[in-house]
């Protein structure tokens, strides 16, 4: 074995977290993590991953359940394909490989929602197979361990870059290499690089030349939108009403509480629906001056929340949508987002009278809300 993966492997034997996805062999227990951690950092993903597993122990189960029920215990992760993808892998596991995860990549690849990375996550850290893996941590440590200074973005960079991570793999254990790997660049060589406590700091090229605070290049992040979502908790008898419609811009695939985005030169995929909009003129519900954040992506997101009853004439209406209604205590499970949360803690926190604007229809608090920009 070469120096430095030596150096690599001893310092992740003593320094790894001891995160539950890094403890097991199982390839189950991988994949779900791998795919969470795609989206969502790994303190975020934690308490979520221990309650997916804990309700989905194995590809049999998971394979089993609905796409709902596993959309519901997504709850707090966002990016629902993700999940749904997810028991479609389960399925086609449990239909073609009798419930055990394929050894090879020829195999896992063609599992829906198992792409490349994935791929090569799983068998090498289940299966000890020999391939490298390349997720953002890595990137960033490959990028200056190797002075890579084009720009990490493009698509020829990441070909290079998988082709510098199977030359550098240890093929005596590429198990614990990619997870040391991967641990490396998300405690030490981390945007910030602490050098002094690195392994392989005596041979990386990045150090020598004092540029490690200048790799990796990458596109600068765009600037964040910014956007208004106003969420309606419109209640009919003491239930209040979820929608979902996979044509809005965000939340496609979940029932929701109806909402409005609202914001400066957004494009067409932000409009809102211009019946619920119709809809809304004809009611009169209240708007709370609270609001909380909130972010998806590449957009800021100032959270807000109205309230009205629905009679009886206005439910016909609701024909047009996909539709439920639910128990307000319901609320976080059916609609599985950490946005729900956030309104949830709102609404218990501070739907007081005192805290409600004047019930306006929709056109007149837009225009006052107008009113108010321009005089800022
Ligand atoms: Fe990253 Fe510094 Fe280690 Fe190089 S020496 S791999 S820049 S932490």
């Amino acid at each position: 074995m070469k120096t430095a993966q030596k150096k690599l492997l001893q310092w992740y034997e003593k320094n790894h977290r001891k995160l539950p996805f890094r403890i097991t062999k199982e390839p189950y227990k991988i994949w779900i993590s791998e795919v969470m951690l795609q989206q969502t950092r790994v303190n975020a993903m934690l308490e979520p991953y221990q309650k997916f597993i804990k309700k989905f122990p194995s590809i049999k189960k998971l394979a089993d359940s609905t796409e709902e029920e596993v959309i519901r215990h997504w709850h707090g992760l966002g990016y629902y394909s993700r999940a749904i993808n997810l028991q479609k892998g389960a399925v086609y596991v449990r239909d073609n490989h009798n419930c055990v995860f394929p050894e090879t990549y020829r195999e896992a690849i063609k599992i829906p929602g198992v792409g490349p990375y994935t791929a090569r996550a799983i068998l090498s850290i289940a299966y000890h197979k020999s391939y490298a893996v390349v997720d953002g941590n890595v990137k960033r440590v490959l990028a200056r361990y190797f002075l890579f200074d084009k720009n990490v973005s493009l698509p020829t960079s990441a070909t290079i870059l998988q082709e510098m991570a199977d030359n550098f793999l240890n093929r005596d254990n590429p198990s614990e290499h990619n997870q040391a790997m991967m641990e490396l660049g998300a405690t030490v060589c981390t945007p910030k690089p602490d050098c002094k406590a690195c392994p392989v700091q005596s041979s990386c090229l990045a150090f020598q030349s004092n540029k490690q605070n200048d790799l990796p290049i990458q596109n600068k992040n765009a600037d964040k939108i910014k956007i208004n979502m106003k969420f309606f908790l419109l209640d009919y008898k003491g239930k209040v009403l979820l929608i979902k419609d996979n044509q809005r811009r965000f939340f496609k695939k979940i029932y929701t509480l109806p909402f409005l985005i609202e914001g400066k030169d957004l494009d067409n995929s932000y409009q809102n629906d211009v019946r619920f909009t119709d809809y809304l003129n004809s009611i009169n519900y209240q708007c709370y001056q609270f609001s909380a954040k909130h972010s998806i992506t590449n957009h800021d997101i100032a959270v807000s929340l109205c309230k009205s009853s629905i009679q009886n004439s206005q439910i016909s209406f609701l024909n047009n949508f996909d539709f439920k209604w639910v128990d307000f205590e319901d609320i976080r499970n059916e609609f599985p987002s950490s946005i729900s949360d956030k309104l949830k803690t709102l609404m218990k926190k501070y739907m007081e009278p005192s805290n409600h604007l004047e019930e306006l229809p929709l056109t007149k608090m837009l225009a006052l809300k107008q009113r108010f920009s321009k005089n800022k």
